[in-house]
């Protein structure tokens, strides 16, 4: 009887403070941690649920162009802060009838709009920081949003800001958005890519790019907050340059700001 007993219960059952830790979003991070793009945009869009691509209108069209050549079904989503430069609309109808897809467009809500402009003036974001301009037109859309949906596809990369983006994993759970009861998975195909490498395949490909970074602009935002880089700065020292450069996030990956 004391024989069979040991059989019944090891050493890991009887102190459970000895079972390792296993997180199984961390535990796909480490398998997909060296894949390719294509590879780990093939796993997102093969999962279960609700899982679209998030848009800026910048070089994550790289993103749409990849899943539109894995002929696997996928949605996009935008969000349009009314704020975007002319050239960056043109550019999402452009992309909208290459590719032959709905852009499903957020709008932030008209009535929070109007609260902070009739109260600020259209310009509050240089005297008070982006914050509250960027939580009204930008997080809280993307929050309803993601409330919809299971999982999102971002462009990110590591190589895009210094001090918030450099250690972003390709799959990620996305606490910050996830409601009640569902867990949002955050997936960043590009996150091993460089600047460079997304520039060779948009190149390669002749996938379509914003006109804007014909002119200077790297990292495109709202037009009131972005502005061309010189030659070796770095390409987000063009967005809120009034601004401390390790604080620049608007929301939307807060996590980043998180792990400092
Ligand atoms: S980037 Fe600028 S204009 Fe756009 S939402 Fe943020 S603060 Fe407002």
């Amino acid at each position: 009887m004391e024989t069979f007993s040991l059989f019944l219960v090891s050493p890991l059952m009887q102190d459970p403070q000895r079972i390792p830790a296993h997180d199984p979003v961390e535990a796909l991070n480490a398998e997909y941690a060296q894949r390719s793009p294509r590879e780990i945009l093939a796993h997102a869009l093969s999962q279960p649920g609700d899982i679209a691509i998030s848009f800026s209108g910048a070089e994550d069209v790289v993103l749409i162009d990849m899943a539109a050549r894995l002929k696997k079904p996928f949605r996009v989503f935008s969000l349009d802060t009314g704020r975007l430069h002319p050239e960056t609309y043109q550019f999402l109808e452009k992309v909208r009838q290459q590719y032959g897809i709905t852009i499903e467009i957020c709008f932030p809500k008209p009535e929070a709009v109007e609260a902070m402009v009739n109260a600020k003036g259209l310009f509050s974001f240089y005297q008070d920081d982006h914050k509250e301009c960027c939580g009204i037109r930008k997080v809280q859309p993307l929050r309803a949003k993601l409330a919809t949906l299971d999982g999102w596809i971002t462009g990110q990369r590591r190589d895009q800001s210094p001090g918030t983006r450099d250690a972003i994993p390709v799959i990620q759970a996305d606490p910050g958005f996830s409601g009640p009861g569902k867990s949002l998975i955050k997936y960043n195909p590009l996150a091993n890519w460089t600047s460079a490498e997304v520039w060779s395949y948009i190149r390669m490909m002749e996938i379509p790019y914003n006109p804007l970074h014909e002119r200077g602009f790297i990292s495109i935002g709202c037009e009131p907050c972005t502005r061309p880089v010189l030659p070796n700065q770095h390409e987000r020292e063009g967005r809120w340059w009034w601004e401390e450069a390790t604080h620049k996030e608007c929301g939307l990956h807060a996590g980043n700001l998180e792990k400092e």
